[in-house]
């Protein structure tokens, strides 16, 4: 719109809060919606640190600022805990609590790009990663790997996207919304590359935790020691916790760097609010056992969920090894008819409405993760709605004129 900054008009409304909304509002004017759009675990957050959340809402301290990098005793906390799960040595000055993940991904990208440098984004990618690059004047540029390779790029294609102006890379694994996960000889390799070539990367490790089949999170800290020098870390308790509504996260960098980040984040939001950083204090220098409960869950879904799709005519889905997506593709799908009215879609998201509009199903179309053609189930929801929501899925699919 004219009025508004050329800033915000090049940026896209997030696609995957759009469709949980757009089902809410379904959902609140009577129509049984089966939500598979948000990537919220359906867990509650463990008692434990909504106890100590609410004894800190009784203790007057907690009623004050915090320093803007967050409690010192948290940044301990955190420190000790990537030690633990990363293998790693960081110092609490490294570390910046911020509200969410999301907002250490946002104050990355301000922090590192001057206007026109590329940041090399593997896709399927995060939704907001190309949106945050561009809020800061960077230039997205998306290296597609699809089903066919396991959602997972070479070296040689993220070396092929990389310019005088490439400025950084994003790596998530588990990935959000693939599920794929990079094995260590990837993600030292890619270190290694990121090393020789000058290059920051951004390792956004929310779904640490969420892996599966024997996978595991390989962590490019540790295996390139080298590159911490260049290395942000993103991560929160939004996905380890459940604990997605209070917007806790953090961003690890070299010293200078978070430095740089508690400055942007002194004019922003100033602290995380004091109570959720005492809340995840506790989960943070608690133990893993709820998370292994909750992995536990999510890998019988998940292998559910796998198995449903792939058993509806025109879904392909290749087996998650993390967090809690599936991304099956549904080429095979679109311009045929579909559902009693044999509507047809021209795109996965043409699908995803109609799925939703027609089977009260929502799912996130894969152009919102730069991956036309795919779908993206979150199956972090109730085991009775997951059956449900395939039900429907497979009866609408089937259910031709
Ligand atoms: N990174 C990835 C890959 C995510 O999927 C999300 C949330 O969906 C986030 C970061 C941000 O999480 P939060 O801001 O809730 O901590």
């Amino acid at each position: 719109w004219q009025n508004l900054s050329d800033r915000i008009n090049i940026v896209s409304p997030s696609a995957t809060l759009a469709v949980d909304s757009k089902a809410k509002a379904m959902k609140a004017s009577g129509v049984d919606v089966i939500g598979f759009g948000a990537g919220e675990p359906n867990f509650p957050t463990p008692q434990a640190i909504v106890d100590a959340a609410a004894e800190a809402c009784r203790d007057p301290r907690n009623h004050r600022y915090t320093p803007t990098a967050g409690l010192p005793e948290l940044r301990e906390a955190i420190a000790a805990k990537t030690l633990r799960d990363s293998g790693y040595e960081v110092d609490p000055s490294q570390i910046v609590v911020s509200n969410g993940g999301k907002q250490a991904v946002y104050e990355s990208f301000q922090i590192l790009l001057d206007p026109g440098d590329e940041v090399i984004i593997p896709a399927p990618f995060w939704t907001s990663y190309p949106e945050v690059v561009k809020l800061a004047g960077g230039k997205p540029v998306e290296v597609l790997s699809g089903h066919d390779q396991q959602f997972i790029p070479t070296i040689e294609q993220l070396e092929h996207a990389r310019t005088p102006r490439t400025k950084a890379i994003i790596l998530n694994s588990p990935s959000n919304p693939t599920g794929a996960v990079w094995d260590e000889e990837l993600v030292r390799a890619v270190g290694q590359w990121a090393l020789d070539h000058h290059l920051w990367v951004i390792s956004d490790e929310i779904y640490e935790h969420l892996t599966y089949d024997g996978a595991h999170t390989s962590y490019v800290g540790a295996l390139v020691p080298e590159v911490r020098g260049q290395l942000l870390v993103l991560n929160g308790v939004a996905k380890t916790y459940a604990m997605t509504g209070w917007r806790v996260g953090w961003l690890i960098a070299p010293p200078e760097v978070a430095k740089a980040a508690g400055k942007l984040q002194g004019h922003m939001t100033s602290n995380v609010s004091n109570v959720s950083q005492r809340a995840a204090l506790c989960a943070v220098s608690g133990g893993l056992e709820e998370v292994s409960h909750m992995r536990a869950a999510f890998d019988i879904r998940r292998k559910a969920i796998s198995s449903a799709l792939n058993a509806i005519p025109g879904v392909s889905c290749t087996v998650p090894q993390g967090a809690f997506y599936a991304f099956p593709n549904v080429e095979a799908l679109l311009n045929t008819p579909l559902g009693p009215n044999a509507s047809r879609a021209a795109s996965s998201s043409e699908l995803a409405a109609l799925l939703l509009e027609e089977a009260h199903v929502a799912a996130v179309p894969g152009e919102a993760f730069g991956a036309p053609g795919y779908l993206r189930f979150s199956y972090a929801l109730s085991d009775e709605d997951l059956i449900e929501g395939m039900r429907r899925m497979q009866g609408w699919v089937t259910t031709r004129i």
